[in-house]
């Protein structure tokens, strides 16, 4: 069998990394992906739940909407 031409490995990718979050270790050469894919996350802790600042935008928004809220009423 031959190997997978690169733009199938990016779909695949794609599919299997969303965010650095959820890391998932296959090969040598998907976690090289997963990496590339994952580059721009980055964690943050909010009311001790975990968000990612690049995928969970709109969760972060509404966690400190929330927080908010607490703090002033
Ligand atoms: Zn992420």
């Amino acid at each position: 069998m031959q190997n997978l031409p690169e733009d199938l490995n990016n779909i695949i990718g794609d599919y299997l990394f969303s965010c650095k979050k959820y890391p998932i270790y296959i090969n040598k050469e998907f976690t090289e992906m997963f990496c590339k894919k994952t580059k721009n996350c980055k964690e943050v802790t909010i009311s001790r739940k975990t968000y990612c600042q690049h995928c969970d935008k709109n969760q972060i928004w509404r966690a400190r909407m929330i927080m908010n809220n607490l703090l002033t009423g």
